[in-house]
């Protein structure tokens, strides 16, 4: 028997940073919206798992050892039941790796979904939640989806109200950005400067529970934009020609490379995907919507 699950990126609409903690991390205020562009993991039983396999185009660039986070998912969820991880887990990919739209966290929460289901598990939403927060800072969101404020290191949720749906174009990258080097660069560009305490801002919340575009794109911010800007300084180029192309808004998503652009409706954002790769600026370019749903049990649900 299988189980499929769907689970979608996240772009990050506000990523207010603070500074390094003694412990290395950073106290975030970080609004996630989940959209439309979706990995698909399935997990199978088989005697000799746990295992991990990957296809799409930026396959293989995922690790397919214990360092995946489908399979980091998959250990955590059968020691705690006291089980053995007999499962082979297939991740369908289209999520770009490395790209700042937290591929690795989606599947290491869509692992843990259909773990759950395909072993009957049955673990509770509280259990699931703790497991994917062990796992890293962004797992908790792909569970949830929708849009949420993540506080602490980012894994806190509060779920935010959407009233609307927003039209997005994402252009990828060249190559991958490691979160790591662009938060090590986030600390080189400050110091010796006070950075203030990471706030959630209200006009962004509002602006995402009245479903408007204009008031969103206003509020967006990314405080580690200079520091991928700095590691990646051609991505100045994907945003320019972004915003040329009729984007509300233009950012670098999460840790970047990946960058985001706000569009007005669904017709303005496919011109702005086309002119987009009709620039030397991107590898390519999708269009999303957003919010959606997380971590979904799409088929063998038993
Ligand atoms: P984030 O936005 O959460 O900072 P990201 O989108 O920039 O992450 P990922 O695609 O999650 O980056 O990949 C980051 C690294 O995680 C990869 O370089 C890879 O080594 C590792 N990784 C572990 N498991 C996976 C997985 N299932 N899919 C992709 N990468 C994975």
């Amino acid at each position: 028997m299988s189980v499929t699950v769907r689970v979608p990126a996240k772009v990050n609409v506000q990523l207010a940073v603070g500074a390094a903690r003694p412990d290395g991390f950073h106290d975030l205020a970080n609004v996630f919206l989940a959209v439309g562009l979706y990995d698909e993991v399935t997990a199978t039983a088989s005697p000799d798992g746990p295992r991990v396999t990957c296809a799409g185009p930026d396959a293989g660039q995922v690790p397919l050892d214990g360092t995946n986070l489908a399979v980091r998912a998959a250990l955590a969820l059968a020691e705690r039941h006291g089980r053995s991880p007999d499962v082979h887990l297939h991740i369908a990919k289209d999520i770009p790796v490395a790209g700042g739209m937290a591929g690795g966290s989606a599947d290491g929460a869509a692992a843990l979904v259909a773990c759950d289901a395909l072993w009957g598990t049955n673990a509770s939403r509280e259990e699931l939640l703790g497991i994917c927060a062990e796992l890293g800072s962004d797992v908790p969101f792909s569970l949830v989806g929708g849009a949420a404020l993540g506080t602490g290191r980012g894994e806190l949720l509060r779920p935010l109200e959407v009233g609307g749906t927003f039209h997005w174009v994402f252009a990828t990258a060249h190559r991958g950005l490691s979160t790591p080097a662009v938060f090590r660069e986030f600390d080189r560009l400050g110091e010796g400067t006070r950075i203030p305490e990471p706030v959630a801002s209200q006009d962004l919340i509002d602006a995402l529970a009245k479903g408007d575009a204009d008031a969103l794109a206003a509020a967006v911010s990314n405080d580690l934009q200079p520091a991928a800007l700095s590691l990646f300084p051609e991505l100045a180029g994907a945003l320019a020609a972004g915003r040329a192309a009729g984007a509300l808004a233009a950012l670098v998503s999460g840790s970047g490379p990946t960058t985001a652009f706000l569009a007005r409706d669904a017709e303005t954002a496919a011109r702005i995907a086309d002119d987009l790769r009709a620039t030397a600026t991107c590898r390519t370019a999708r269009t999303a919507t957003g919010p959606v749903p997380g971590a979904t049990v799409v088929s063998g649900a038993p």
